[in-house]
């Protein structure tokens, strides 16, 4: 294991108070204040860790603002409208997606933007990106601090950076996993003696009759419940990530670097940690404060639907050669199926203010 600084800082953690909870480790190693990942540096592209859909074309974002400027037309044309996004890396996602909604004036002047991070050095990245901008930007460190009123949300693989715990079933019920020290004093997975209080309660029948040492993973439902509030009236959010439609068992948290799978525990500090969403928690969630869920459909159905083919087109006409190669290749890893593609594994949901008909894309499978 490297000693990095937060790997010191962790160990002393837990020296003092005992074994770590997966989902506290989670957080620290992404957003510890001075030794976070995300706090530290840029993870994107090519000489960075991995790549997200708004880094791979500038059609993402394109269609996510045209999905925008659909969603206030159905809202009924608010005169104010918070376009709100969550997580939003270098700010590519929402550069493209502002540069269509140019082409509706009346959107635009109803429109201010708020983006919530709390990395300071992704922030800086965003403020570079959006500086020609001229709309008003605001930054908030949580979706809390937005101001009220009608409100469209984007979030492009911002809830699989959330802290996610892990539970395993044993006879005596389900127990937290923790990260506790060796006789080396190196990190190693563990669980707690006491399993957590009325643990399955709430679980689905076919994890509660999980077998033994069955993996279960959860989150805190506090984002999904302030999603589903913020929008419930007036608003619509579109959430967009890689897990599965329905709860399951089954371990997903992945670490990677240099755009390899890493060992979870290795690198405290220096490598991205992430675990699948659960859609259906999602959902359940948010309509637990009175919202409606539209989906989840796969990403290839909803950009497909959206007219990612057109737009493709449309780019081509003005392309090299070898541009427009790369253009086929893009549309291709953001919708095609199968393990290297991103359009089955990729869901889209949308959360929104029940009074709102079929949104754009949002098909039902
Ligand atoms: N949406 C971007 C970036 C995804 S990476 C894209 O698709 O390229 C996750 C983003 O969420 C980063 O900007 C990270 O700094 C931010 N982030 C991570 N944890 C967060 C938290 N708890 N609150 C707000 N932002 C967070």
């Amino acid at each position: 294991m490297v000693r990095t600084p937060l790997e010191r800082e962790i160990r002393r953690l837990i020296e003092v108070a005992g074994p770590m909870p997966v989902a506290r480790y989670m957080s620290l190693c992404l957003t510890h204040p001075q030794h976070g990942y995300y706090v530290t540096r840029d993870p994107f592209g090519v000489n960075g860790d991995f790549t997200t859909s708004p880094e791979i074309s500038q059609i993402f974002g394109e269609l996510l603002g045209l999905w925008a400027m659909s969603v206030w037309r159905m809202l009924g044309e608010p005169d104010v409208v918070r376009l709100i996004e969550l997580g939003p890396g270098r700010g590519t996602m929402m550069s493209d997606a502002l540069r269509v909604t140019r082409m509706l004036p009346k959107f635009q002047s109803a429109l201010s933007v708020h983006l919530v991070e709390v990395s300071p050095t992704m922030e800086k990245a965003q403020r570079e990106i959006l500086s020609d901008v001229e709309l008003p930007i605001a930054w908030h460190r949580d979706l809390i601090e937005v101001p009220e009123g009608p409100a469209i949300i984007l979030a492009n693989e911002y809830l699989d950076a959330l802290p996610v715990h892990q539970v395993v079933k044993q006879a005596t019920g389900w127990h937290e996993r923790v990260i506790g020290l060796d006789a080396d004093g190196e990190f190693t997975l563990g669980v707690t003696a006491e399993p957590v209080p009325h643990f399955d309660r709430l679980l689905p029948k076919s994890i509660k009759s999980a077998p033994d040492g069955a993996i279960f993973e959860w989150r805190d439902d506090l984002p999904a419940l302030d999603i589903g509030r913020r929008v419930v009236k007036d608003g619509a959010a579109l959430v967009i990530d890689y897990g599965h439609t329905q709860s399951d068992v089954g371990e997903t948290l992945q670490a990677m670097k240099a755009h390899e799978f890493v060992h979870p525990l290795s690198e405290p500090g220096l490598i991205d940690l992430t675990a699948h969403v659960d859609f259906q928690r999602l959902a359940q969630a948010a309509e637990n404060v009175g919202a409606a869920v539209q989906g989840p459909v796969t990403q290839g159905r909803f950009l497909t639907a959206l007219g990612i083919d057109a737009r493709a087109e449309r780019l081509r006409m003005n392309a090299t050669f070898e541009q427009a190669q790369d253009i086929d290749a893009a549309v291709a890893r953001l919708t095609e199926t199968g393990s290297v593609g991103m359009g089955e594994l990729f869901k889209v949901m949308a959360i929104c203010d029940p009074k709102l008909g079929p949104l754009p894309g949002l098909v039902s499978e």
